[in-house]
């Protein structure tokens, strides 16, 4: 598994993804994978409104048919929408065609040029395949903030360690990390805030 803050040689087994923005600029970007249900991703939009930051959310296909009410929530609220496959699928675990057919499924509805691979899994030629119509966004910095080993405060100091110039920060608006991110997410905008980060969208 990828662990916080990805090494080299990960980045390097799909080296046109984006891992990490610009290391010159005072900024970060955050991303919030596997929504939207209504339990969670209204209170990350709440969140985010209330420090006025903008965001990418990579959305399972599947949670947009059945929420269409929170989907359209993140849209009119300006944030950018991402494809995160229409089953939330693993790519090992597919063909490639039978992979490209669900982000296709899911983008219908998403309508984006954003893709991000659940778990972070892409075979090789899913990811030759992907590249050609997407900009495949992976990550500089992963919360972990899904971890049943985890509490709030160790997710915090994932980002208080682990963020930097440019980082591309992964949350979840899931069921998963629901406690987890209560405590987290709006310390780690504090935190950034204070440390003199910009939030910009990617
Ligand atoms: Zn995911």
């Amino acid at each position: 598994m990828f662990i916080e803050q990805p090494p080299r040689f990960i980045r390097a087994l799909y080296p046109q993804a984006l891992w990490r923005m610009d290391p010159n600029e005072k900024a970060v970007y955050l991303t919030f994978d596997d929504g939207p249900i209504p339990e969670i991703t209204p209170w990350v939009l709440d969140l985010l409104d209330k420090y006025q930051i903008k965001a990418t959310f990579f959305m399972v296909g599947d949670n947009v048919r059945k929420h269409p009410e929170e989907y359209k929530m993140v849209v009119e609220r300006g944030h950018r929408i991402g494809n995160h496959t229409f089953n939330h699928i693993r790519g090992f675990e597919f063909l490639t065609p039978n992979y490209m057919a669900n982000a296709e499924k899911a983008n219908e509805l998403l309508k984006t040029d954003l893709f991000r691979p659940p778990h972070g899994h892409m075979r090789w030629m899913q990811y030759m395949a992907l590249k050609h119509r997407y900009k495949i966004v992976m990550w500089d910095l992963v919360t972990r903030d899904y971890s049943k080993k985890l509490r709030g405060p160790q997710v915090l100091a994932n980002v208080m360690r682990y963020a930097r110039n440019g980082s591309i920060i992964t949350f979840h608006d899931s069921i998963k990390s629901w406690e987890n991110i209560q405590y987290a997410l709006p310390r780690s905008i504090e935190f950034l805030l204070e440390e003199g980060y910009e939030f910009k969208l990617l």
